[in-house]
């Protein structure tokens, strides 16, 4: 049984409280917590009012139920009656009641389109749209979709197999030079053969079933300068194959990235170790079938099934350790990813996380996030903010920074946390400031004991004009933030009231 406080939810403290771009999240009632509304769906109760069929929706059907206590909703072509949701949605019933009616498709994408909404809406489906009602482009046919946004974008790539006696290859061509093993993601899962692969925004799918049975194991190449990748399969047999296999769902599609959808593969849990008295660090193996590669500065959903409904949460993949060398994605294909995750005890997912066994399976879905390599390029000030585990997208961006950024001068740190037992792998810290001289660290504790001798407080203008001293007066600069919401917005402000521009400065947000 989970500890679910009956205090009112969100905590006051909790990140729960405002989510990402600033959306402030709502006080629940008492019982009306995701862990109720799991136990209400497993109830056996009629949310949807038609006692269990599914019909297809019309535009007028769908406009008819825009009230309260009568409310539909569209999300990706499929319907939903979300009355009974209602009390129970962490952002308040008036943005439910904005799409009521209506397709809320573009509404959900802009707020949380990683939100599993078909597990936890399952029980208030109502049925699927039956004919397209408006112009928004979630609820046009995917073939519209990607004729009309591809136009908006780069041009599509395209795709083409060859073969030898025992392998064969497939090539895409992305008709973009920036591409590299970070750009494609490969999954071979029972008759699905997909490969992903993300251009600027975009992503184009191949996915087959193919004719043949492959091995296993399968390498990815990429050709930089022509933007080509190669996915070279071995054949289980030694025979011709007249063709490569038959068209999957959108097979051949190159759409926005935000409209594709997470993809998700089982991952294996390797180790769990203590970092501090609440963080462990978490090492997970993708399946030998899978080609995935975070790339710096994007995070990735887990999923697991609680009570029965699956429940997804980002975490930031990090390195085994602060002091590894830094691998180029060309030369490093590691099948383990790590994470550095916080236990709550009163939370939903991390304690489940935490009772896992060595052996247990997560799933792991494809990267996310809007951090660019390209902003740390011919930087020479590299400033990083973070308060608790907003640690962890720190930890590639320092290692990727200082192996790779000739130009870069100076590289600090200012990390805040409640206590010294709170800091995240300060022993590492506190070397790598002796393994390179351009790095700094210094934390700032909130709570800490009497005997701590170094800075206390929040984050503030006297500590931030104090730390961020350019090296020189027009030094390229970029000053990174992450940690608690209120943190972070609170940390942007005063960075603006301090003249850094927007372009210098990246929040990591969901
Ligand atoms: P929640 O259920 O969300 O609970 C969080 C807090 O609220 C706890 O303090 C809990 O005690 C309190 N609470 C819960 N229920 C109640 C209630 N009914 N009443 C009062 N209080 C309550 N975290 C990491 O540790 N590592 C990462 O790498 C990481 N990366 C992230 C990347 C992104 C992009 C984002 C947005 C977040 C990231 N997080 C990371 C945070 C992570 O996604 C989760 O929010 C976090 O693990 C908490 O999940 P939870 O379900 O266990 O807790
Ligand atoms: P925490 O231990 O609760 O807080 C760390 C430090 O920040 C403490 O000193 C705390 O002070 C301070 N703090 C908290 N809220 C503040 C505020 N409003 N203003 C100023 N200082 C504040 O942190 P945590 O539990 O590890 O949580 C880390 C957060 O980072 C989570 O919300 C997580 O979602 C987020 N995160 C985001 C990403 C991402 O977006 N990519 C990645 C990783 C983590 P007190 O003593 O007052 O608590």
């Amino acid at each position: 049984m989970l500890n679910v406080p009956s205090q009112s939810f969100p905590a006051p403290s909790s990140q729960q409280r405002v989510a990402s771009g600033g959306r402030s999240k709502v006080p629940l009632k008492q019982g009306r917590s995701l862990m109720d509304w799991i136990r209400l769906t497993e109830s056996g109760k009629d949310l949807t009012g038609l006692k269990g069929k599914l019909i297809d929706v019309t535009e007028e059907e769908l406009k008819k139920h825009n009230k309260k206590d009568d409310c539909w909703i569209c999300i990706r072509g499929c319907v939903y009656n979300v009355s009974p949701y209602m009390e129970y949605h962490p952002g308040g019933e008036d943005t439910l009641m904005s799409a009521a009616g209506s397709d809320g498709t573009d509404l959900f994408n802009q707020i949380h389109p990683w939100v599993n909404y078909e597990s936890m809406l399952k029980v208030c489906l109502v049925g699927r749209m039956a004919v397209k009602p408006t112009v928004s482009k979630g609820m046009l046919p995917k073939s519209q979709v990607t004729d009309i946004l591809a136009k908006e974008g780069p041009s599509s790539p395209s795709y083409d197999w060859f073969q030898t006696e025992s392998l064969v290859t497939i090539v895409i061509y992305t008709k973009q030079k920036d591409i590299n093993l970070d750009s494609v993601i490969v999954d071979h899962q029972d008759d699905s053969f997909r490969a992903e692969t993300i251009i600027k925004d975009y992503s184009y799918l191949i996915h087959l079933g193919l004719s043949h049975e492959i091995q296993e194991d399968f390498s990815v190449r990429v050709v930089e300068n022509v933007g080509k990748i190669e996915i070279v399969l071995k054949k289980k047999e030694n025979t011709f194959w007249k063709s490569l296999g038959h068209s999957l769902e959108n097979h051949n599609s190159f759409i926005p990235k935000k409209d594709a959808g997470l993809y998700y593969r089982r991952c294996r849990l390797i180790s769990k170790e203590d970092v501090t008295h609440d963080t462990k660090l978490f090492c997970l193996m993708l399946p030998p079938s899978t080609h995935l590669q975070v790339p710096i500065g994007q995070h990735v959903y887990l999923k697991l099934t609680i009570t029965g409904t699956e429940i997804v949460k980002p975490y930031t993949p990090v390195f085994d350790s602060l002091l590894s060398e830094f691998q180029e994605p060309v030369l490093c294909n590691s099948k383990y990813i790590y994470f550095l995750i916080k236990i709550y005890p009163a939370g939903l997912f991390t304690p489940e996380l935490d009772h896992l066994q060595i052996g247990d399976y997560v799933s792991i879905s494809s990267p996310e996030g809007n951090f660019k390599k390209s902003r740390i390029e011919e930087l020479e000030d590299l400033f990083l903010l973070a308060a608790g585990t907003g640690f962890t997208p720190m930890v590639k961006i320092l290692n990727y920074a200082l192996a790779n950024i000739p130009s870069l001068r100076k590289v600090k740190l200012m990390f805040f946390n409640k206590t010294e037992d709170d800091i995240i792998w300060r022993s590492q810290v506190e070397k790598l400031t002796f393994k390179d001289k351009r790095f700094d660290i210094e934390f700032i504790l909130s709570a800490p004991t009497s005997e701590w001798n170094g800075k206390r407080g929040y984050i503030s203008p006297a500590l931030l004009s104090e730390f961020l001293k350019r090296s020189s007066d027009k030094s390229k600069v970029l000053i990174c933030i992450c940690g608690p919401t209120p943190f972070t917005e609170q940390g942007i402000r005063l960075l603006h009231d301090l003249n850094f521009s927007k372009d210098e400065i990246h929040s990591f947000t969901a």
